[in-house]
Parts: C-alpha cells; sequence; structure tokens
C-alpha cells in the first residue's frame, strides 16, 4: 500500500447520493472524469476484471463465443434499422473529417446481425452465439450515482442465431441459466421479471432486477402466484364492459371551483345522489408525444381520478416516441384545453388522440371534465358518449392491485436492472436480410435474440447490496484481494514476519495487499474497513507471543491464530 495508487477520501463526495457511488468514489475505487463518464483505479480495476470473468465463465459455458465489435460505428447500419432516429437524444453522434455521420455504439444488434450474415451461409452453421464485452455510449438524461447509470459504461452483450423459434428459444433459456449462475456466484440478490421489450423491438423479454431501495425500476410480484414484473410491463386487467340499457343519461353540471379530483369528489356527494370517491371520475391528463423525426403531438390521457399517471410506464407505452408534459405554452397554443376542466368530448372535437386506462371500459360511466371553466359532466358513459381512440397502460400500478393472472395482489418494490434478456425475433435479420440456405435448399431467415448484463453496473450493485456503514464489502468472488495484511506493530520482527506470511500467501495463490505504510493501527483498520477486502489479517501486538489475528469483515468476527498455523488459516478463511 505504500506504493499503491491509492488515496482514500475521508469525506463523501459531493455530488453522491447513494452509499455505492460515495464508497466506491471515498475508498478510491473510481473517479469521476465528466457526468456519467468514470476513470478505473487500480482496486475498481480489479474488482470489474473479477466480475468480467464470472460473466465470461458462465458464457463460455453455454457454448457462446467471444468476439469484440467497435464502439466507433458507421451510421448506415443504424439507419437501415430506424435507430439513428429511434434513439432521439439518447445517442453520440459525431462526424469524422470527411463529414460522414459516424456513432458511438449503444447496443450492437444491428452489427451483429452484419457480421454473421457476412460470414455464415448456410444452416449447417447454426446455432450460434456469440458475445462481446465492450463499452457502450449512451447520453442518458439523467447519469446518476456514478457508475449505476453512466454515459460510458460496460456491457456483455450477446446475440443468438437461429433456424426456428425452437432454437431461439433453447438459446433464450441457456443464457437465462447462464445469468442465474453469474447472479449467484457475484452473490446478489435479485429477481427476474417481465419486462416491455423497449427500443429493441421484439417480443418475449425479461430484467434481471437487484433489490435495492435506490433502484429506478419498480417491480411488482404476487407472492401467491409468482407472477413478477416490471411496472413497465403490468397489463391491467380490463373488467367486463357494462350493457349500456337502462344506464342514466349525461348530465352537464356547474361545479364552481373544482378544478381539483378532491374539490370534484366534495362537490358530487354533496350534490348528487349517492356516495362518490375519486375511482368515479374520469381524470384527463393532456401530454405531448413525438415520433422519432415527427412533430410533437397532443395526446390525451384517461385514468380513473384515484390514480396518478406513471409517467414511466407512459413513457413505456408509447416508446419510441418521446412525451412531454404540457407547459403553459402549450395550453396558450391550445385555448379549447380548460386546465382543469378538460374532457373526451372537448378533445375528441379538437382532433386530440385520448387513449384511456384498460378499466375505462364500454359502459363505465364518469363524472369528469365539459370542457368549459367550472363544469363537469356525470354520467358519461365510455362507448356510449365519447369513444377513445383506445387503451394505454399509463396508470400507477399500487400495492394491492389484482395480479394479471388473477391469483392474488401485488406488492412493489425497488430494483436496479442488472441483466436484460430478448427473444428478438426478425426484426434485425428482416432490416439485413440474414439468410442461409436451409436443408431444402431454400433459404431460411434466421431468428435473433439478444441478452445484456451490465458489467460496470455490477460493480456498484455488489457495492450496494454489500456494504456497511464503515465501508465496502465484497463478495470473495469479486474482491480486489484474497487478503488485506496489516502490519500494526511497529517491531522490526514483526514486521520482517509480516512481510514474510505476505510472500508465503503469494506463493500459496492468495492475492495479497499488505498495508506497510507508516501509519497509526487506527488509520489502517479504518482503511481496511472501508476498502471491504472480506479477509483481513492483523500482526499486531500478539506477534510477541506468536499470534496473528484473522478478521471477517462481513461477520466482524476476529480470531487469534498461531504465526505457525497461519498461512493455512489463512488460506483456509479466505478460500471456505
Ligand atoms: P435502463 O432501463 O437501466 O436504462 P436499459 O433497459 O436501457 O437499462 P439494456 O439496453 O437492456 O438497458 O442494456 C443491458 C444492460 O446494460 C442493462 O440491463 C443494464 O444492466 C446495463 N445498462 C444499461 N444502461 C446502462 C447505463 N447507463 N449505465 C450502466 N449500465 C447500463
Ligand atoms: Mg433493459
Amino acid at each position: 500500500m505504500s506504493s499503491l495508487f491509492l488515496r482514500t477520501l475521508r469525506d463523501d463526495p459531493a455530488d453522491a447520493e447513494v452509499p455505492s457511488h460515495k464508497l466506491l468514489v471515498r475508498a478510491g475505487y473510481i473517479r469521476r472524469a465528466a457526468p456519467g463518464v468514470y476513470s478505473w483505479l487500480p482496486l475498481g480495476l480489479k474488482v470489474l476484471r473479477a466480475v468480467e470473468n464470472v460473466v465470461r465463465e458462465e458464457m463460455d459455458a453455454i457454448g457462446a463465443q467471444e468476439i469484440l465489435l467497435p464502439a466507433l460505428l458507421p451510421r448506415d447500419p443504424y439507419e437501415t434499422t430506424g435507430r439513428w432516429t429511434e434513439y432521439g437524444d439518447g445517442l453520440f453522434r459525431l462526424k469524422d473529417r470527411k463529414g460522414a455521420d459516424m456513432l458511438l455504439g449503444p447496443t450492437h444488434e444491428e452489427l451483429f446481425a452484419q457480421i454473421v450474415k457476412g460470414e455464415y451461409s448456410s444452416y449447417k452453421d447454426l446455432p450460434l452465439v456469440i458475445y462481446q464485452i465492450q463499452t457502450k455510449y449512451r447520453d442518458e438524461e439523467r447519469p446518476r450515482a456514478g457508475i449505476l447509470r453512466g454515459r460510458e459504461f460496460i456491457m456483455k452483450d450477446s446475440y443468438s442465431f437461429d433456424l426456428d423459434d425452437d432454437g431461439l428459444k433453447a438459446a433464450y433459456h441457456a443464457h437465462r441459466e447462464a445469468y442465474q449462475k453469474i447472479f449467484a456466484r457475484l452473490a446478489i440478490k435479485y429477481v427476474i421479471v417481465a419486462a416491455t421489450s423497449g427500443a429493441m423491438g421484439g417480443s418475449a423479454s425479461e430484467e434481471f432486477l437487484a433489490e435495492s431501495d435506490v433502484g429506478e425500476d419498480t417491480f411488482v410480484r404476487c407472492l401467491e402466484s409468482g407472477y413478477a414484473a416490471n411496472v413497465e410491463a403490468v397489463i391491467t386487467p380490463a373488467p367486463e364492459a357494462i350493457p349500456f340499457d337502462g344506464l342514466a343519461e349525461a348530465v352537464v353540471h356547474d361545479t364552481p371551483d373544482t378544478p381539483t379530483i378532491d374539490t370534484l369528489v366534495a362537490w358530487a356527494n354533496d350534490t348528487l345522489d349517492g356516495t362518490y370517491d375519486a375511482a368515479d371520475t374520469l381524470k384527463n391528463v393532456l401530454v405531448k408525444t413525438r415520433q422519432p423525426g415527427g412533430d410533437w403531438e397532443l395526446l390525451g390521457v384517461g385514468v380513473p381520478g384515484d390514480r396518478e399517471v406513471d409517467f414511466k410506464r407512459l413513457e413505456a407505452s408509447l416508446e419510441p416516441a418521446e412525451v412531454q408534459l404540457l407547459d403553459d405554452a402549450d395550453f396558450a397554443a391550445n385555448t379549447f384545453l380548460t386546465k382543469g376542466y378538460i374532457g373526451p368530448k372537448g378533445l375528441a372535437a379538437n382532433g386530440v388522440r385520448f387513449l384511456v386506462d384498460p378499466r375505462v371500459v364500454d359502459g363505465t360511466s364518469w363524472i369528469t371534465g365539459a370542457d368549459a371553466p367550472n363544469k363537469h359532466v356525470v354520467n358519461l358513459v365510455a362507448g356510449r358518449d365519447f369513444t377513445p381512440d383506445g387503451t394505454i397502460e399509463a396508470a400507477e400500478v399500487r400495492d394491492g392491485d389484482p395480479s394479471p393472472d388473477g391469483k392474488g395482489a401485488l406488492v412493489s418494490a425497488k430494483g436496479i436492472e442488472i441483466g436484460h434478456i430478448f427473444q428478438l425475433g426478425q426484426k434485425y435479420t428482416n432490416a439485413f436480410e440474414v439468410d442461409v440456405l436451409g436443408e431444402s435448399g431454400k433459404p431460411v431467415r434466421l431468428t435473433m435474440g439478444s441478452y445484456g448484463v451490465g458489467v460496470s453496473r455490477l460493480v456498484a450493485v455488489i457495492a450496494e447490496q454489500c456494504h456497511d456503514e464503515k465501508g465496502l464489502r465484497w463478495p470473495k468472488s469479486v474482491s480486489p484481494f484474497g487478503v488485506h495484511l496489516v502490519i500494526a506493530n511497529k517491531d522490526e520482527a514483526a514486521i520482517t514476519g509480516a512481510h514474510e506470511l505476505a510472500a508465503d500467501l503469494d506463493a500459496a495463490g492468495i492475492d495479497v495487499l499488505l498495508d506497510d505504510r507508516k501509519a497509526s493501527p487506527g488509520v489502517k483498520f479504518k482503511d481496511a474497513e472501508l476498502l471491504g477486502v472480506p479477509t483481513v489479517v492483523v500482526v499486531g501486538r500478539g506477534y510477541a507471543n506468536g499470534t496473528i489475528e484473522i478478521r471477517d469483515r462481513f461477520t466482524g468476527e476476529a480470531n487469534e491464530v498461531a504465526v505457525d498455523a497461519a498461512v493455512e488459516s489463512i488460506v483456509a478463511a479466505v478460500r471456505g
């Protein structure tokens, strides 16, 4: 440590909010170079490499073959699939000296499809899984929490190529199992959830979410049935439609000062027969959306008034279109929008697309805006008095909501996406016409899967799940060192003994971090706790009596062992 390129910091970095970010910076694992762009210092790089190797071993074990593609890519293939535009502001675009458009790869479906088309021509070559562990670039809107959400980050991305759906399913399941092994080896607590397919296109898709309160993904599960899904992928069970016969007429009422759901419900209970709650009102939220390369358009989203619109669900439902809330300028430009009193009829009359929550089935009656200040309509019946342009999954999902499989209630938790597996199908092989000659002599279009693991993000995730108030605590599978050996004794014999012990451990194949600095034991112990190597060995006062101490960073347990038996005991502790 006296020569290690490492400086630990006493204070948390000012820009850090989550524990993993604070600790990885304080412990000298990473340093910020720009927002969402980080340098790896020696300890950080060792953990990163260890994670990478676990991932590599499990990929190799399913017969995947490693290759390495460039990060600097031509525009052409991304133009072919539309993603040059679809990616929006998330793509780092640049020009070379000749003015040709280039990009920094955010993900590589295009390039993998092209490379397979170039190399393979016969059904005999299939199936194939190829992968890389490579740097990706995404100009994230909110780079966050250090390496948890970077603009430059390392991903393992693999791609499967098969002749048919059965082949694709087999490759998908092989990945699913490989990922389970990877995350078990990394000691991560995670769940597998159903996911939306997003910008990748395609159908079946699942995410691996590490359980964490600082996660940006919310998932729900049904403890009775085992159903689990990212909230973005939850399909709301729609109730049965209600016959129109006998439903009351729609009536417009004066509803003074009722711009909010609460004031409207209070008015209804005061004025109308019966009792009402927020779920009897239809809240119409106005947003604007823009298809890639298109213009902004208004969109009305109707949800039962007891629910908020969940912006992430809305975004996921509209992807690849962008979505924003309306600002004052938008209201000024569209004077028919009466804030607080927007109704389905006004939207229809002004050609605004109107999508509703799946609970708004034909025959449901609503209290909703009547498109004039201080006016609402009561008993506006879906399918009779207004016809939405379709449904949308945008309303928040709440604890206690029925599970889509009908087998119980949902409970929610937060998670960090660490892996994602997709059955892409033929989206990319169609785009590049990736065919091989089939057994029958006819061309066969290949079908593709894509599978990602956030390798650099995993370093932060492990730190997040394993730390305590004193510092990091690495699982043995990724610790930067096998042993952190602290010299806490100024005696010459002890110092020599510690160096000999380090050499012996080294010879026994253990990677040793030796704290040979001229610092107080207190400072050294604090650093050992901060750095988080799971096994700490102290050559201290007991050395004169022939003992050293082995400390377990996870349990805090300390054991004295005889110097003579030190190597054996330490090896057992490290390997055990
Ligand atoms: P997110 O929803 O977190 O933005 P994503 O769905 O866009 O992720 P994928 O395209 O599925 O990500 O990428 C595969 C994996 O790469 C993710 O599961 C995640 O672990 C990792 N990853 C994605 N974006 C980042 C990022 N900005 N920084 C670090 N890792 C990332
Ligand atoms: Mg994903």
